[in-house]
Parts: structure tokens; sequence; C-alpha cells
């Protein structure tokens, strides 16, 4: 059994970034800039805004932080985006969800210039990812594509059993790895909460994509021996023994679900170091035109 080390994986990325912007400056190039759009003082995510922040001041690149208080009107924030759009210092930018209800968050995402688009949420983005055309790839998606890539696994032929249709994660990963590439060919199964009997599903799959919120729901006698895991689940589950209080636990049972498998990602430490790191490659293709070019 292999594990799949996402935080290594994401260093690696990172640095590979970070010699490029060093490239780029020595080039006297423009250095990639992210800006990230945040509304409202949600714990998780303030974390994650920040985060991104840092990574890009870690591998060179520059950043803009656009902070507004929840009762921010939806048309502020559409100037904002407006403003962002037309920037030429800005090459890319995010708007950090989830967004107060009083905004309308497909209008939102639909105003971000597609270009600029490095979380790949805009429609125009999802579309052409569907038509098998260059497009910015969602972070969780694009860093699996990666970890598969990165640790040669074979996807051709193999049964994919994507559990989970979200439009970040599950979606997009079906359509992913069902596409004429690779990582791809797969044949793909996509399960979800309307499945009946999940376990006749992944029992039968090679690949296993678990992307649900529900700790624990693949449990050892729902795996094939040699099977693939990858757990995107992050569930915070409440544990005195941390000081944050909780813990972070994956929809893989870990621990007996481990020993069947020929390669599985940990929780934490799998596929989410690697969301950043892709955020940042966006960003990188984004400042080179290279999607839309
Ligand atoms: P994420 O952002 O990680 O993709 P979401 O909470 O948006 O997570 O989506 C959860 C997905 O999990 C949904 O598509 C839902 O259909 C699926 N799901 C929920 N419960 C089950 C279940 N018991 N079995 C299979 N799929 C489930």
């Amino acid at each position: 059994m292999t594990l799949l080390d996402g935080k290594k994986t994401s260093e690696a990325i990172q640095q590979e970034i970070a010699a490029e912007v060093a490239e780029i400056k020595a080039n006297g190039g423009k250095v990639p800039h992210l800006a990230a759009i945040l509304v409202g003082n949600d714990g998780g995510s303030v974390t994650y805004v920040n985060n991104k922040v840092l990574a890009c001041e870690k591998v060179g690149f520059g950043s803009t932080l656009v902070r507004y208080e929840d009762d921010v009107t939806e048309e502020e924030l559409l100037n904002k985006i407006q403003e962002l759009n037309e920037s030429k210092e800005v090459d890319g930018f995010i708007v950090q969800l989830p967004l107060p209800k009083h905004i309308n968050t497909q209008k939102v995402l639909e105003a971000v210039d597609p270009k600029k688009d490095v979380d790949g949420f805009h429609p125009a983005n999802v579309g052409r990812m569907v038509a098998g055309l260059s497009s910015f790839l969602p972070a969780t998606p694009y860093g699996i594509l990666q970890l598969i890539e990165r640790y040669n696994i074979e996807t051709n032929g193999k049964h994919c059993v994507v559990i989970g249709r979200s439009n970040i994660v599950g979606s997009p990963m079906s359509i992913l790895m069902a596409k004429a590439a690779y990582p791809g060919n797969a044949t793909v199964t996509l399960c979800h909460r309307n499945t009946i009997d999940l376990a006749y599903y992944t029992r039968q799959a090679d690949i296993i994509i678990a992307a649900v919120g529900i700790p624990g729901l693949i449990t050892a006698d729902m795996v094939k021996e040699g099977a693939v895991v990858i757990d995107v689940g992050t569930t915070r589950v409440p544990d005195a023994t941390r000081k944050s209080g909780y813990r972070l636990r994956g929809d893989v049972d870990f621990d007996n679900v481990a020993p069947k498998c020929s390669y599985i990602t940990p929780v934490p430490g799998g596929v989410g170091p690697l969301t950043i790191a892709m955020l940042l490659k966006n960003t990188l293709r984004a400042a080179r035109n290279e999607v839309y070019a």
C-alpha cells in the first residue's frame, strides 16, 4: 500500500511555480497576481483566504485581498468584480464561498471574466471542460488529476466510481476521468444520495473517489483488494484531545480500508493540500494566457 502524499506533491508543485516566477522576473516579465474577495468573518473562510494569500507570497506572486462586511450589497460586489475584470494588474481572482444569503451566488460567479476565473466555477469554464476544450479546472479535481499523474496510476479502462455529484468535486471528476486522455479513459460510475446499494458499485471499483462529507462512509467491506482510494471528505469531528477541539475525518474508514488498497490518500494530508497549489497553477496559466490562447 502506497500513501498518496498530497503535502509533498503540493510542495513540489509550488516549488515548480516559484521557479517559473523567478524566471519571469529574470526576464523582466509581469509577475502573476491573484486577487481574492472575502465577505464576512466566517472562521473557515478567513483561514482559507489567508492561506491562499500566504501561498501567493511564498511562490512570488502578487496578491490582493478585498474584504467586505456581511452586509455588503450585491451591487457593490458586482462593481468590484467588474473592476477586477478590467484590471491590468490582476491576472486571476476568486470569490470565496459561501456568500451571505441576500447575495445571488450564481450571478456573482457569472460576473467573473472566464479568462480570470481561476476557481473554474464560471459556466463558460465548466462548458469548455465538458466539451474537452482547455479550461480552468476547479482546484480539487485538478489536484486529484495531479496526484494520479505524479504517482503514475493507471486509469485506462479502469472502473472509477465517483461518490458525490457536487458542482465543484464529484461532477467534474466524473467527466474528467471519462475523457479521452490521461488521467482518464476510465469507465465511470457516478453515485450520489439517490444511489441504491452504494456498496454494489464500490466493490467493483478499481478507483474510488469519495466526495460526500460523511465520515467513514466507505468501509473495508465496500472496497476491492488492490483498489486506489481517493478521499476528498474533510469533516470536522469533535476531538477533546486536540487544542482546536476537533479533527478532520475523511469519507473513508482509513484504518480498515488502507490495508486493502494499492494507493490511498490520508486525511488530512491527501487531496486537501493540493487545492492551494492548483489555484496558484491556474493563476500562472491565467497570467500566461494559456487557457484562452
Ligand atoms: P463536496 O463539496 O465535497 O463535493 P457536497 O456536500 O457539495 O460536497 O456534496 C455532497 C455529495 O454527496 C452530494 O452530491 C450528495 O448527493 C452525495 N451524498 C450524500 N449522501 C450520500 C450517500 N449516503 N451516498 C452517496 N452519496 C451521497
